[in-house]
């Protein structure tokens, strides 16, 4: 069945109903288009837990905290639809900024606490702007599933503070990152990057492992294994650090002792593009392949 583009609010409910009425289940991936194999991998695992598939394309204005940054985001929606369709997605949903937002919005959702620390911190009124856009996805198309990028560990956090609190019937699904051969992650970002600074971009998540490794050996403080992080990235003049920080995998509050899961997350600056990236380490004492 090749993929539906739809770009309608009401034409998504009416598809949609009658999924639902034949007693198929639905499951939604949300992105803003730019597709590369990181989504790939979210519906590489959406397919086989599906009936039918939803992408949501939408680059969601709310919550860009630089208008820059908004308007330097492009995308190709006939090429992202053509990648859905080959990795099996039964529709897009790709509304228009009008469609989603046909008057201004007054009503937002703030997820505070998981909300406030690493990317939260500088970048005000991102995950107020996320936590809104996804809410309405979930009203428009009602999945059973959704699934979402551990590349964006703190925004998974606040989904499933969101859901947690507002009791919406949905499953979150977690999808391990996806990374280049020679450890970046994955980014519609990357793509900014001039030949330069993609050679240095590597380093923030070789930063990152080699901090993990700190974890690992149960002989670390945590301004130890920021230490180790931080030095490795002060190689590279080229790269500044917003932040790294070693905080709780539930609540994304820094830890002062490493006891239970942890993640290990930083967003660094190349030149004009910001990068982000993290690192899960289980309980101490539970790792299996370091
Ligand atoms: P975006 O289009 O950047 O908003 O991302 C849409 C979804 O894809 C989010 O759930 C991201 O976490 C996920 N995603 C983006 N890049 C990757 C990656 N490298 N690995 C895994 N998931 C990713």
């Amino acid at each position: 069945m090749p993929t539906q583009l739809i770009t309608t609010v009401q034409e998504t409910r009416r598809v949609l109903s009658v999924v639902r009425q034949s007693g198929r289940n639905i499951s939604l991936v949300p992105t803003m288009g730019a597709l590369h194999a990181g989504h790939g991998a979210l519906l590489e695992a959406a397919c086989p837990l599906s009936d039918c598939v939803v992408v949501s394309i939408f680059v969601n204005p709310i919550q860009f905290d630089r208008r820059e940054d908004y308007e330097a985001y492009l995308i190709d929606l006939p090429r992202d639809v053509e990648f859905c369709q080959a990795r099996g997605a039964d529709i897009v949903f790709a509304p228009s900024p009008e469609e989603m937002y046909p008057s201004p919005q007054s009503t937002f959702v703030e997820v505070t606490g998981v909300s406030e620390h690493l990317c939260g911190r500088f970048r005000p009124g991102h995950f107020r702007g996320v936590a809104t856009v996804v809410a309405k996805l979930f009203h428009i198309v009602a999945p059973d599933l959704a699934f979402f990028g551990e590349k964006d560990a703190q925004q998974l956090a606040v989904i499933r503070k969101m859901v947690l609190d507002l009791n919406m019937p949905i499953e979150i699904i977690p999808v391990p990152i996806v990374r280049e051969a020679d450890g970046l992650a994955l980014s519609s970002r990357n793509r900014r990057l001039s030949p330069e600074e993609r050679r240095v971009a590597p380093a923030l998540s070789r930063a990152l492992h080699a901090a993990r490794q700190y974890v690992a050996a149960r002989r670390a403080s945590v301004a130890e294994v920021r230490q180790a992080a931080l030095n490795i990235l002060a190689e590279y003049p080229q790269i500044q650090v917003e932040y790294l920080e070693v905080v709780d995998d539930a609540s994304m509050v820094p830890v002062e002792q490493i006891s239970g899961p942890v993640r290990i997350a930083a967003a660094v600056w190349l030149g004009p593009t910001r990068l982000i990236d993290n690192v899960y380490c289980p309980a101490v004492g539970t790792f299996q392949d370091v």
